[in-house]
C-alpha cells in the first residue's frame, strides 16, 4: 500500500523474499542497538549472497536516544552504502526514515516490537539541542515483520503498542465530537479502517496477552493500519486525540527535566483512561452541548476502564500516572493545560470550553494518580 512493502515472515530459507529481491545488489547500511542485534544478524546473514556489500552499526547505548549523536554516528558511518536498514522498532525506525531522507537513501525497517504506530509515517520524533522535535522524513520502503520476533518484544512494549492501539477508540470519538459539534470535516473510510483494526485487537487480546506470534499479527497490522488511515485522512486526526495530547503535554515536562522519556504508547493509554473516564463523566452528569446526544450514543460504545486496566496490568503495564513518576501536581498541571499542546479539538478543548475540568480534576487524581 502506498508503495510501501509490509512484509510478514514467510517460511523457507528467504524470510522476506520480497525485500530480498529489492536490495538486490545494494550495498546495506545495517543499524541496530544492542538488543535488536541478535534479529538483525540472522536476517543479514540471509542477504549475504544477494547483496553487494553489507557494513554494520551497533548502538551500545542502554536506552538509545535518537539525537544529534545518534544520527551523527549513522551519517559518519553510512559511507557508500545505497540502502539503509534498521532493526528495532520506535527509536531506531525514527533514525532509518530521518537519515535516509536527510541523505537521499532508501531504508527499510526490521520491526522488533509492536510498540508504536509510527512505523510507516513521514516523519520522526527527534532529539535537538535538549528539545524533542516531530521532523520531515520518509516512509520505508519496506516494513519486515517476524511474529516470533515481535512475540519476545519486552512486556512492556507490547503494553505500549495495546496503550496506543486502545487510544484510537478516544481518538475517533475526539473526531466525531468535533464533527458534531463544529461541523469539522469526518474522512469514512478512515475511521472505519482504523475501527475494524482497532476491534481485531481487542477481539484477539488474549493471544496478545498470551504473547502469541499470531495475536501479534493483530497488533502489528493495527499499528500499521493506523498509519495508512493517517495517510488516507491527510493528517493525524484518527490516530490522535485528547489521549496523544496528554502524553504530549507529559514528554515535554519529561524533556524538560532532563528525564527518560516513559514509552510513548504507555502515556498515551492512561490518557486513553483519563479521557474515556472524562466522556463518561458527561453523559452521566447530562451536561448538554450542541450535538452531545449523538456523543453520548457513541460513550456508550467506548470499551469500559476497568476492562482497559485489567489488559494493561497484565501486560505489566502502567495504569497509574504515579506509576511512570508523575507527581500530583503535574497530573493536575496535565488536566488543565493539554488542551494547549496543539489546535484540535477534543474531549479536553470541551472540557475548556464548558469551564469543567476542575470538577473532574479530583475524580481523575483519585482514579489514576
Ligand atoms: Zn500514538
Amino acid at each position: 500500500m502506498f508503495g510501501i512493502n509490509v512484509e510478514y515472515k514467510k517460511d523457507g530459507a528467504v524470510r522476506f523474499p520480497e525485500f530480498t529481491a529489492q536490495v538486490k545488489d545494494k550495498k546495506i547500511f545495517a543499524v541496530c542497538d544492542i538488543n535488536t542485534e541478535k534479529y538483525l544478524l540472522p536476517l543479514l546473514d540471509e542477504l549475504k549472497s544477494t547483496v553487494k556489500d553489507i557494513r554494520v552499526l551497533t548502538f551500545h547505548d542502554e536506552e538509545l536516544v535518537p539525537d544529534e549523536h545518534a544520527y551523527g554516528k549513522m551519517e559518519e558511518e553510512v559511507g557508500d552504502a545505497d540502502w539503509i536498514l534498521v532493526a528495532g522498532s520506535g527509536t531506531l525506525n525514527d533514525l532509518g526514515k530521518y537519515v535516509g531522507a536527510k541523505l537521499g537513501k532508501p531504508n527499510s525497517t526490521l520491526a522488533t516490537a509492536p510498540s508504536m504506530d509510527g512505523y510507516i509515517s513521514t516523519v520522526a520524533a527527534i532529539m535537538t539541542e535538549g528539545r524533542k522535535v516531530t521532523l520531515p522524513a520518509q516512509a520505508p520502503k519496506d516494513v519486515l515483520i517476524d511474529p516470533e520476533v515481535v512475540a519476545t518484544a519486552p512486556a512492556h512494549m507490547v503494553g505500549a503498542g495495546v496503550g496506543d492501539i486502545l487510544g484510537k477508540y478516544n481518538s475517533i470519538l475526539d473526531w466525531k465530537l468535533a464533527n458534531y459539534k463544529n461541523g469539522e470535516a469526518l474522512n469514512d473510510e478512515s475511521i472505519a479502517l482504523t475501527l475494524k483494526a482497532v476491534d481485531d485487537v481487542l477481539a484477539n487480546m488474549d493471544k496478545i496477552m498470551g504473547y502469541d506470534p499470531q495475536g501479534m499479527v493483530y497488533l502489528m497490522d493495527a499499528l500499521i493500519t493506523s498509519g495508512y488511515a493517517m495517510v488516507i485522512a491527510g493528517n493525524s486526526r484518527p490516530a490522535s486525540g485528547g489521549e496523544h495530547h496528554t502524553s504530549h503535554y507529559l514528554e515535554m515536562d519529561f524533556v524538560k527535566k532532563g528525564l527518560p522519556v516513559p514509552l510513548h504508547g504507555i502515556k498515551v493509554g492512561l490518557g486513553t483512561l483519563v479521557c474515556i473516564s472524562i466522556y463518561r463523566w458527561l453523559k452521566e452528569n447530562n451536561i448538554q452541548f450542541n450535538g452531545c446526544e449523538k456523543v453520548y450514543e457513541e460513550v456508550e460504545k467506548l470499551p469500559k476502564e476497568e476492562d482497559i486496566i485489567a489488559i494493561l496490568k497484565r501486560l505489566n503495564t502502567p495504569v497509574t500516572y504515579t506509576e511512570i513518576g508523575v507527581s500530583e501536581d503535574l497530573l493536575k498541571e496535565m488536566l488543565l493545560n493539554a488542551y494547549t499542546v496543539r489546535e484540535r479539538y477534543t474531549v479536553l478543548s470541551l472540557m475548556k470550553e464548558l469551564d469543567l475540568m476542575k470538577d473532574v480534576v479530583p475524580m481523575l487524581v483519585e482514579k489514576y494518580l
